[in-house]
């Protein structure tokens, strides 16, 4: 089996550009933020805010989060239902960077990650994936962009979702959450050791997915 890790900051294009080129490759993609995003969304549901002043393990104890592949798309379910869609808002957004801090959250959730990429040739997204859930993948690459061009390619994304918000709260919300992700205890972002940077401020959407295949090629084809 192939894997290819990608991690890098909030709104780096991750998600549409793994999409893609997973697509490309016959590869499946796995979106791994939104695991983070569905078990922050029972938090939220159980009362709690991102202070997660709560009773941690016995949430979990009750929460059962999985993926499934409905016409090749990933699809995440909370307790059974399809929470894919709901787990797109801010305060998602700011909810699951609160739980992932939590060494419970992340020991939750590793196996899941670690199985499918056993099982799959994966495209896998998130911040932890070359350096911890998958320190052995065959190609890792740091995706990145500038902080104002996340912020311009997510407040896009959430206008064109009908969510109300302007550039200053998103640009806010996103540079809080690199740091809270950046500076956490636990499997903190970072570029692993053996990772390609790959910074897409000044590429379009095609041409970044064109780097990633290209980064996808070079590197598999060096061992
Ligand atoms: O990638 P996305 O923005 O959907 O991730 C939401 C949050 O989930 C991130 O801000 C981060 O705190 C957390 N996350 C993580 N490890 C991953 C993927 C996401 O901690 N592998």
């Amino acid at each position: 089996m192939i894997s290819v890790a990608i991690d890098g900051p909030a709104g780096a294009g991750k998600s549409s550009i793994s999409r893609i080129a997973a697509k490309k490759l016959g590869f499946i993609y796995v979106d791994t933020g939104a695991l983070y995003r569905a078990v922050g969304l029972k938090f939220a549901l159980s009362g709690a805010d991102t202070s997660l002043d709560c009773d941690i393990d016995g949430i979990l104890s009750e929460t059962a989060v999985d993926i499934r592949f409905v016409n090749g798309e990933q699809r995440v379910f909370l307790d059974g239902e399809d929470v894919s869609d709901k787990i797109r808002t801010p305060k998602a957004s700011m909810m699951a960077s609160a739980v992932s801090a939590r060494p419970q959250v992340r020991a939750f959730l590793l196996e899941m990650q670690r199985k499918l990429a056993r099982e799959n040739n994966v495209i896998m997204d998130g911040r932890d994936i070359g350096t911890v859930v998958l320190p052995d993948a065959d190609v890792k690459i740091y995706l990145t962009a500038s902080a104002e061009i996340r912020a311009e390619r997510r407040l896009k994304e959430l206008l064109e979702k009908g969510q109300q918000v302007t550039y200053d709260e998103v640009y806010r919300d996103m540079v809080k959450r690199d740091y809270d992700d950046m500076h956490r205890e636990i499997a903190p972002l970072k570029k692993a050791e053996d990772a390609v940077t790959a910074d897409t401020s000044a590429l379009d959407f095609d041409k970044s997915v064109e780097l990633i295949l290209e980064i996808v090629k070079r590197e598999t084809e060096k061992q």
